[in-house]
């Protein structure tokens, strides 16, 4: 029998993670499992371990050919015998399976859902020690139920036909009822449930004030991560290219990447990423599902991500080595308009979602996590754990703002309303007449960047809402008005910008 410890140095790790070992030995003594834990998380190698661990052969069921070919070949590297069965085999192939089964070669056996579910198969498998039986991305059950891949549903046959095999289930993040789901159609009731935190501790988070982005960015690449490998996420195409161009020029390593390029060059660019040190891959979100870079150091996100989701999830591509790793995400007043703007019905109630996270006071990390229902104490090493900033009551100057926004019914841009409370004498203003609103010039005990700020504040936590569907139009909910009467006060951190780099610096 092999060990726990002889398969960790096998593999190349120190150590098991708390979770993953509280798997494996729910396993090794019979217990079902249901682990859920994010990408990257380590699933892996607790089926692995356990079923390596106990007697027979593990099997793993798994819907992704593509996965399953790419986990046998790691395996075989480090010399377990690993094989998969699906329809993706040829006969020789198969022939050598079935000889490696009879053989007592076969450690580990990949299979597809359609064909585990097969009578012949499970027939077959009735001969023969089975370890443990693991179902990953057992989402798909609650997901595609019958419709897409029913096969998802039958696999509660395993229980039945083999009631002595311990059986795990893994799967991402999901709801308490989808849990149910899963349990239920597996029969693993009163399996173990175990929930691995969200927070990746190696991450440190920076949120910024978004001022000449571009500069900003060679500000963190020059001085924050000098010579280390990171991507960068933008909305467009365009984007992309444009800024992987300039770095370029710069004399940085950077590579385009997203859904309109060339296959043979997407690939091109994910391997010299993979493979060389420093390189900068400036991606759309197309980059990203089922990629594995370990030694990623830093995510930069140029512009904003869909939901709180999608920002955790890219940002989670870093460090999955578990070495520091650093994000930055850069945004203001404009990238949220932008970002509603563009995104569909549904997108919009996410977006609000991300809002409230960006624009919560105290411990970045803290606000994030308590999305996905987790709480944490402040974490220590985010922007503002690291440098603590005052907070200010912008009670008042939320009052004005939102006075103005009443007085011009609200369809004038935001801008032309901080320039109105700045006293600004420019085209924007003469149009709208704002010296002759009471309010002009009344705000100057905020910059501009503050005034925004407030505004971003009032988005966030949904005191106003900015209808796009026809023109611009902003509406105060009921919110506003508790704050224009005073009943409810707006704290708001200090605004602080992330320091630019000039380019024209880098040439003295
Ligand atoms: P998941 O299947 O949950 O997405 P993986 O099994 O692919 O996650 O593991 C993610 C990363 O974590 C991999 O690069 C893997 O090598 C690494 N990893 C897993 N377990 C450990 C461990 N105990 N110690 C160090 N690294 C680990
Ligand atoms: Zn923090």
């Amino acid at each position: 029998m092999i060990s726990k410890h002889t398969i960790l140095s096998r593999f190349g790790y120190q150590a098991y993670r708390p979770l993953q070992e509280e798997a494996i030995d729910a396993l090794c003594s019979g217990n079902d499992v249901l682990l859920m834990a994010p990408t990257g998380g380590g699933k892996s190698l607790v089926y692995q371990s356990a079923g390596l661990i106990r007697d027979g052969i593990g099997i793993i069921i798994s819907p992704l050919l593509s996965l399953m070919a790419q986990q046998v070949e790691t395996l075989r590297k480090t010399g377990v015998n690993a094989y998969f069965f699906n329809s993706a085999l040829n006969i020789e192939e198969q022939d050598d399976l079935v000889w490696a089964l009879r053989h007592d070669q076969v450690d580990l056996l990949f299979m597809s859902p359609e064909k585990i579910v097969q009578p012949a198969v499970i027939g077959f498998l009735k001969d023969i020690q089975i370890s443990i039986f693991a179902i990953d991305e057992a989402h798909c059950i609650a997901q595609w139920g019958e419709a897409f891949r029913p096969e998802y549903s039958q696999l509660g046959t395993l229980r039945t036909t083999f009631p002595k095999v311990p059986i795990i289930a893994l799967t991402g993040t999901v709801d308490l009822k989808t849990i149910q789901t899963i349990e239920n159609s597996l029969q693993i009731s009163g399996c173990l449930l175990l929930k691995n935190s969200f927070d990746r501790v190696n991450i440190e988070i920076q949120i910024a004030q978004k001022r000449k982005a571009k500069q900003q960015i060679l500000y963190f690449l020059h001085h924050e991560m000098a010579g280390e490998k990171g991507i960068i996420y933008c909305r467009s195409r365009k984007k992309t290219q444009e800024l992987a161009s300039w770095l370029e020029s710069l004399g940085l390593t950077s590579l385009p990447y997203h859904a309109a390029m060339q296959e043979q060059d997407k690939q091109k660019h994910h391997q010299r990423f993979l493979n060389e040190p420093g390189v900068i891959m400036v991606a759309t979100t197309a980059y990203g599902m089922g990629i594995d870079v370990p030694d990623i150091r830093f995510v930069i996100h140029f512009d904003l991500p869909s939901s709180p989701e999608a920002y955790f999830q890219e940002v989670g591509r870093a460090g999955r080595d578990g070495k520091p790793a650093k994000s930055l995400l850069l945004y203001g007043l404009q990238d949220m308009l932008q970002a509603q703007q563009f995104g569909d019905g549904e997108n919009y109630e996410r977006l609000s979602a991300l809002f409230k996270v960006l624009e919560s006071r105290g411990c970045r990390r803290k606000n994030l996590l308590s999305h996905f229902g987790e709480e944490i104490a402040p974490c220590g090493h985010c922007d503002r754990c690291l440098s603590p900033s005052s907070e200010q009551n912008a009670t008042i100057a939320a009052q004005k703002i939102l006075s103005l926004i009443y007085y011009t019914k609200g369809i004038q841009p935001f801008s032309v309303l901080v320039d109105v409370l700045l006293g600004k004498h420019n085209k924007g203003v003469m149009k709208i007449h704002g010296e002759t609103l009471s309010l002009f010039g009344k705000g100057r005990e905020f910059t501009d960047i503050q005034w925004k700020a407030v505004i971003r504040h009032l988005i966030g936590f949904g005191y106003i809402k900015v209808d796009h569907s026809t023109t611009f139009c902003v509406h105060l909910n009921q919110k506003a008005k508790r704050v224009l009467k005073g009943e409810e006060q707006i704290l708001l951190p200090h605004e602080r910008y992330y320091p630019v780099l000039d380019e024209n610096a880098l040439h003295k």
